[in-house]
């Protein structure tokens, strides 16, 4: 029986292994792979930062809702933020739920004062 040390504990652990028996780490490179990372491609803190697999309506929803306390941009963040969520909702491989949910939300919350500015000036 050949007896190979283990890379991850150098533990002696059979040649054919496919997970090592002292330290319990996957030796087979497929099943090492699923393990850790089901999303090889994507990094998560790179997502954090690039819009990786967003949609560009829920970018667009992120600045509007930075922007809606301007007031005149509140109705297009509710608005976008509404339509990204929708579209996330269609397709669940889509990302930036988070964005385009701030978007409707921070547009909701200042589309009501920008409606009673508009009907304070047209009286
Ligand atoms: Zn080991």
């Amino acid at each position: 029986m050949s007896e190979v040390p283990c890379p991850y504990c150098a533990e002696p652990i059979k040649q054919a292994a496919r997970k090592c028996r002292h330290c319990g780490e996957f030796l087979d490179e497929e099943l090492a792979r699923q393990r850790r990372s089901p999303e090889p491609e994507y990094d998560p803190a790179l997502k954090a930062l690039v819009p990786v697999g967003r949609t560009p309506l829920s970018i667009a929803a992120g600045y509007l809702g930075l922007l809606s306390p301007l007031l005149c941009f509140a109705p297009f963040a509710l608005a976008v933020g509404i339509l990204a969520i929708a579209e996330i909702r269609r397709d669940s491989s889509k990302g930036g739920l988070g964005r385009a949910i701030f978007g409707a939300v921070m547009g909701g919350l200042f589309t009501i004062p920008f409606v009673a500015l508009l009907v304070m000036r047209m009286r």
